[in-house]
């Protein structure tokens, strides 16, 4: 049997490529190795959100074209494939830049590599040519753990002017509700206690399917799988303006479906918002989370902030800091501008903001995201709340909350991976709570 070893770079969307990716390569005679010394295929899964993923892959091509000569001296003979969303951009000039690079292709065919595998037999090639989602019986390879990444669509149409997502993974296309609600089945059958949905912008989810399905329907239709034992769903990432009042009513109403929203917010300034073409103002974001706050209890909302976009000056950066505040945001991701030159923000290089402006900014927001953190997790202490155990560290029994908060069970029980717990919570840190079972 071939081996095949994946590195993989970036969010969700790629680890979970990385694991239909091996799943498939499963009917077709490879297995999965962890040693990349032992692998007869090398395929490094990229990211293009930032320049020092890129850089990260191409590093890795270089320790790669090292492994490939040796091997070559001992008469062996190993492929390297490069996918991902560098792929999607960079293309056939990949193949030029790495001479011992064997094949492209991108993120919206992968499901085309068994074929592709073949042709490299005979010549190296680059095809990253955009194929209608493919639904198949293939095994997805996932992580053994309690939660499992589906995905309900790829690609987006919102051309933020930072972001290179609709340039990687194309427009909008979603999967139906049967082929999702089939697949979560399985996944609930193999063991799995939790599952999330990854989608771009899930709330635009079935747009594109022209026949009334919606993103609230989806999860309808997920509330109610074939079984009798406990289970969760969470979704991510959510686009502010995009979530109707039916799924909120409909995340209110369900049993499954975990109280946690991903929206990501980006600025707490109209006109870096504008500038982002992000098609929302503060004051329309404030009334989302509002909403949700009033109709969901115990809700959780995270976000994602950039430090540093284009020309923002110090004062609008000082409203993204009140954001945080005003709008209690549990948790938010933060990143420092990252030019990527194909959008339009990474062509305001007139306006770019100088690297060390950019990290105390950075840090100012990091500091920021922590108080809130703590502040989101102090507010629980003193609240029975289920958990979902997930692992055991040093003998100590971890797991989630419904809303996504980490817990930590601090009484002498043993427990199974997958069982649900009823915890009172006792104290609270920055990242973490810790709790007793009731
Ligand atoms: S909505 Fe998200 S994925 Fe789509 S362009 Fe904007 S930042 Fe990128």
């Amino acid at each position: 049997m071939k081996k095949v070893y994946i590195y993989t770079l970036g969010c969700q969307m790629n680890k979970s490529d990385t694991e239909k990716i091996y799943g498939m390569l499963g009917h077709f005679g490879y297995e999965t190795t962890k040693e990349e010394s032992d692998a007869d295929l090398l395929i490094v899964n990229t990211c293009a959100i930032r320049q020092l993923s890129v850089e990260k892959a191409y590093s890795k091509l270089g320790v790669w074209a090292k492994i490939k000569k040796a091997k070559a001296k001992e008469g062996k003979s190993i492929k390297i494939a490069l996918c991902g969303c560098v792929a999607q951009l960079e293309e056939k000039e990949l193949i030029k830049k790495f001479p011992y690079l064997d094949l492209v292709f991108g993120t919206r065919n992968i499901y085309e590599l068994p074929r592709l595998l073949k042709q490299i037999e005979e010549k190296r090639l680059c095809d990253t040519k955009e194929k209608p989602i493919f639904e198949n019986d293939y095994k997805i390879e996932r992580n053994k753990t309690t939660n499992a990444w589906l995905t309900i669509m790829e690609g987006c149409n919102n051309f933020c002017s930072y972001c290179v997502v609709p340039y990687t993974r194309g427009r909008e296309r979603s999967r139906t509700i049967d082929a999702i609600v089939k697949e979560a089945n399985i996944i609930l059958k193999e063991g799995f206690k939790e599952i999330t949905l990854l989608g771009q912008n899930v709330d635009s989810y079935g747009k594109n399917l022209e026949d009334g399905t919606n993103f609230a329907k989806l999860l309808k239709a997920l509330d109610n799988l074939e079984t009798d034992n406990n289970y969760r769903i969470r979704f991510t990432s959510s686009y502010p303006t995009d979530i109707t009042d039916e799924v909120i009513e409909t995340i209110k109403n369900s049993k499954h479906i975990c109280e946690c929203f991903h929206i990501p917010m980006q600025s707490g300034n109209d006109r870096i918002l504008k500038e982002m073409n992000r098609r929302y103002n503060v004051d329309e974001y404030r009334k989302i989370v509002q909403k949700i706050r009033n109709s969901i209890p115990n809700v959780t909302i995270t976000s994602d902030f950039i430090a540093g976009f284009p020309s923002e000056t110090q004062e609008e950066f000082l409203d993204t800091i009140k954001a945080i505040d005003e709008l209690q945001l549990d948790y938010s991701n933060t990143a420092a501008y990252s030019p990527r030159p194909i959008t339009k923000a990474g062509k305001m290089t007139d306006k770019f903001i100088d690297e060390e402006t950019k990290k105390a900014r950075l840090q100012i927001l990091n500091d920021k995201v922590k108080q809130a953190s703590l502040k989101s997790n102090q507010k629980y202490i003193g609240h029975t709340l289920e958990i979902l155990i997930d692992e055991v560290k040093d003998g100590v029994f971890q797991g989630r909350t419904r809303n996504n908060k980490v817990v930590h069970l601090i009484d002498d029980g043993k427990y199974e991976i997958g069982q649900f717990v009823d915890a009172k919570i006792e104290r609270a840190t920055t990242w973490c709570m810790f709790a007793k079972r009731v």
